[in-house]
């Protein structure tokens, strides 16, 4: 059985970029019922059922055809949610690189600046539902990627550094329609040391 991982900090610790209201109904229930229907889905299987969520996308060709789609929305809805709470903190003005992670977005971005107008563009241009991503992808670079959907970048032979939840229930009680602004803010609350982490774990392969 999946179940909800507790957040690292509290609901309204990312306030006042990100809201304590949305914060509650985004983990408790919209992340909730990505795990309900991946529990639902697996009950027939319960050999499925004991692999880790992160083996499930990684492989989801071997998955059987039955619970293959279910598998892909909502153990990648669970999967996209896990990473997400992981990898934001209350946030700081000054919230920026650090580590490993910061010489590298300079050398592939050109400056710390260019990394976020290119993250931000690649959010804004994710039509209707998706994340935007930094990723190790298939060649071992430094790559902004989209999913639409609750498509995990784990399907893609892509390892997620930083992911943004561009999905409406996001960020729509607080900024309706200002999906730029939620991503500005985001910034703020980004977890870099995490994403360090992310970012050495990727390169071990
Ligand atoms: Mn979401």
């Amino acid at each position: 059985m999946h179940k909800l991982p507790p957040l690292p900090y509290d609901y309204s610790d990312l306030s006042p970029y990100i809201d304590e209201e949305t914060m509650r109904l985004h983990h408790d229930k919209h992340h909730q019922a990505y795990i309900d229907k991946l529990n639902g889905a697996l009950e027939k299987y319960p050999d499925w059922a004991e692999k880790a969520v992160a083996d499930l996308l990684g492989d989801l060709e071997a998955v059987p055809a039955e619970i293959k789609m279910a598998v892909r929305n909502h153990g990648g809805g669970h999967f996209n949610h896990s990473f997400f709470w992981e990898i934001m903190r209350p946030g700081r003005t000054d919230n920026v690189p650090e580590g490993e992670l910061l010489f590298k977005l300079n050398e592939v971005f050109g400056d710390l600046l260019s990394f976020k107008e290119k993250f931000t563009t690649a959010a804004l241009g994710q039509f209707g539902s998706g994340w935007v991503w930094l990723v190790q992808n298939g060649q071992g670079e430094l790559a902004i990627s989209t999913t639409a959907n609750q498509d995990s970048p784990l399907e893609l032979g892509q390892k997620p550094i930083i992911g943004c939840d561009v999905w409406e229930h996001a960020y729509y009680l607080k900024y309706q329609n200002r999906r730029a602004e939620y991503v500005d803010n985001f910034f703020a609350v980004i977890n870099w040391s995490v994403a360090d982490a992310n970012f050495k774990h990727a390169k071990l392969g």
